[in-house]
């Protein structure tokens, strides 16, 4: 059956494009991809995506291009290079960064492009692979609000509707969710710190959590994130560790080119670095809780918890 809807080029079938394109696929949208790893697209050619060789070939034969890519240099190749998007979509054509990055890039094509009416949007995610994998992201749209309407469905098919927002003009989404990021990486340091300290000083792990849990000092990251760690060991993976300092990076960058001092990011920013260096680029983006267990010699884990199963 010839589908109504539009297709879809996607570029990027990483940890979380490859959920976000099976989500796409699901709904029903017609797929063409793109990703230097070609072995990444057998999935979803076998459920009936089109193999495109290149960014320009993915853009020549799509309505719409989403890339998901892993930082503002990939964005930059895959856009601008000889064989990038660029070179194969039509004026007027849409264009979606859904990466962690910044505004330059798509900066630089609204100034060299201005007469081929690109509709460029920048709508990164938050929700980790497994909101990915479920279609239950939150997407921050930044851009034109006839567009972020136009472009809602194809939205929805891969996030949460009560939370996907339109956070402002161009560049703005890049911005939210860089912040998101910081305040998070920023708890989770935090976080680390508090359960080594009070571990140390004999309280017992759960009592400890649930104490901070029913203060004011409570957080999302206390509550519910580091209970992967807690309970299965789990560093997240899923979000490799050199992807995080990448957006301490661009963080601590946005900070300057605004004039803010953010000292206590900075101090973050080299607390992941250290468990970057210590555990290797591939490691979870939680590793930093480990460098307190490993300083202080302790495992932060608890025992498997009815509630959890309640
Ligand atoms: P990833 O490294 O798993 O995937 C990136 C994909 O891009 C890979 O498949 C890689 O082969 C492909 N790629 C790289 N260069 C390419 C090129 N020139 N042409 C075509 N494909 C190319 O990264 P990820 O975890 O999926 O993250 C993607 C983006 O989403 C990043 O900006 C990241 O910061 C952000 N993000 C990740 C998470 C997470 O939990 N993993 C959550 C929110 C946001």
């Amino acid at each position: 059956m010839h589908s109504t809807l539009p297709t879809v080029g996607f570029i990027g079938l990483g940890n979380m494009g490859s959920g976000m394109t099976r989500n796409l696929q699901a709904a029903g949208y017609p797929l063409v991809v793109n990703d230097i790893r070609q072995e990444a697209a057998a999935q979803l050619i076998a459920g009936g995506a089109v193999w495109a060789n290149t960014p320009a070939e993915v853009a020549a034969s799509s309505d719409l291009v989403i890339t998901m890519l892993p930082t503002p240099r990939h964005v930059d190749i895959v856009v601008n290079g000889p064989e990038g998007l660029l070179a194969g979509m039509a004026d007027g054509g849409t264009w979606i960064d859904m990466s962690t990055s910044i505004p330059e890039v798509a900066q630089g094509v609204r100034a060299r492009h201005e007469d081929r009416n690109f509709h460029i949007l920048d709508a990164p995610v938050s929700g980790m692979s497994v909101g990915a994998s479920s279609g239950m992201l939150q997407i921050f749209v930044g851009g034109d609000a006839d567009d972020v309407a136009r472009l809602r469905p194809v939205f929805e098919a891969m996030g949460d509707p009560e939370r996907i927002l339109h956070v402002g003009p161009a560049g703005a989404g890049y911005a939210v969710k860089l912040m998101i990021n910081q305040l998070w990486f920023s708890h989770l340091v935090a976080t680390a710190e508090v359960l080594a300290v009070g571990v140390k000083a004999g309280v017992d792990l759960e009592v400890l959590r649930a104490s901070l849990i029913a203060s004011p000092a409570n957080s999302n990251f206390v509550q519910n994130d580091v209970l992967s760690i807690l309970d299965y060991g789990d560093y997240d993976e899923g979000f490799a560790i050199a992807l995080a300092c990448k957006d301490l990076g661009l963080s601590i960058d946005l900070a300057r080119s605004v004039g803010v001092p953010i000292e206590l990011s900075a101090v973050v920013e080299q607390i992941f670095r250290r468990a970057k260096a210590q555990y290797g680029d591939l490691a979870g983006e939680m590793s930093p809780v480990k460098l307190y267990e490993d300083l202080v010699g302790i495992s932060l884990r608890r025992e498997p918890q009815l509630e959890a199963a309640a």
